[in-house]
């Protein structure tokens, strides 16, 4: 089968791979319906996380069952389903207390399970997924095919920009503030109106993606930054700064934004992965009562509940994707992404 290879900084292959075959009672092989690039595969792709040798990537995609291990039970050849962007057993004291990004048995996409056997990388034709009762998530059919894209952010986007909102405690009549305008940024806008936040501002500076914050429920934008950006939420918010901020980037610059622009005993709800280095710092927290709360994203624990508005259109998340591509071309989606070309990019196999 095909699938995608990162060799070294902006070297994106898609090669003929070994097709994945069921290794254990509880596998299942999916045959991939559509997969996308995320922003944390530009980490290596930019060169900022290093690549020691060649090796599969992608972790987010939707597909079809092709076929079970005896063990599988919660899930049937020709079921739709949505992965995570991770392996969970959804059963383990980690899964249970909703963290189950720590999974006692989990795993990640592109490397070796717990018991030695390889879990494919999602941007590829096929992915062997273990636990596989626990891992997947059945959409019931028919699945038309415009829900696609809608049903492809719930493997990681929507559920993380779900998770910042559900981290900072975002509820009815909240002015909340989103630090990033990238495909969670914009997902974690959807979050906060959806969990009844009154007034919403989008810290961005890209016309498209503004016009699209605003779609989603952003009531107000705001393109500056750093001490002026502050200024700008707080005017926005009665002098005083957001009772809940969002932040969706993960560079000292964005938390330094997000925590300086709550409002006294507010709460930051992070969800960017930190790269670059930010720290938290204790003493201005400590002063006005602000609080950070969240992480990588438990997203296969909010998929059942997002899933019914994604599938009534009453959230339409799946519109941060701008572009669609075959798997073949996933070096240019990639670079489109890169240059910002893209927001987000959608690979069909
Ligand atoms: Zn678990």
């Amino acid at each position: 089968m095909l699938a995608t290879v990162i060799h070294a900084p902006r070297d994106i292959r898609v090669e003929t791979v070994p097709d994945p075959v069921l290794s254990t009672g509880g596998d299942a092989i999916v045959k991939v319906v559509a997969s996308c690039v995320c922003g944390s595969d530009l980490w290596p792709y930019r060169g900022v996380t290093p690549t020691a040798e060649p090796h599969r990537i992608g972790h987010e995609f939707i597909g079809v069952v092709e076929a079970i291990g005896e063990d599988v039970t919660a899930i049937a050849v020709g079921d739709f389903v949505i992965a995570p962007f991770y392996v969970c057993d959804n059963t383990c004291v980690n899964c249970r207390n909703g963290v189950s990004t720590s999974c006692l048995n989990g795993g990640w996409w592109g490397s070796d399970d717990r018991v030695g056997s390889f879990a494919d990388g999602g941007q590829g034709e096929r992915v062997r997924v273990p636990l596989a009762d626990g891992t997947l998530v059945v959409v019931p059919g028919p699945v038309r095919d415009d829900e696609v894209p809608g049903l492809l952010t719930l493997a990681d986007v929507m559920g993380t920009g779900h998770h910042a909102a559900v981290s900072a405690g975002v509820s009815t009549g909240d002015s909340v503030a989103v630090v990033g305008d990238g495909a969670v940024g914009l997902c974690a806008i959807i979050a906060a109106k959806r969990l009844g936040a009154t007034t919403i501002i989008a810290m961005s500076r890209h016309p498209e993606r503004q016009a699209l914050a605003r779609r989603f429920g952003a009531t107000h934008v705001v393109a500056e930054r750093g001490d002026e950006g502050v200024a700008r939420v707080q005017e926005l918010t009665g002098g005083i700064g957001a009772d809940r901020v969002l932040e969706c980037v993960g560079t000292k610059e964005s938390m330094d934004q997000a925590i300086r622009s709550a409002r006294p005993g507010g709460m930051v709800g992070y969800v960017g992965v930190p790269n670059g280095g930010p720290e938290l710092p204790v003493r201005p927290l400590f002063n006005r009562n602000v609080g950070v709360n969240g992480g990588v994203a438990p997203v296969r624990g909010y998929i059942e509940e997002l899933l019914p508005d994604v599938r009534s259109g009453a959230i339409e998340p799946g519109l941060v994707f701008d572009l669609e591509l075959p798997l073949a071309d996933a070096a240019a989606a990639y670079a489109a992404m890169d240059e910002r070309r893209a927001t987000k990019v959608l690979l069909r196999p």
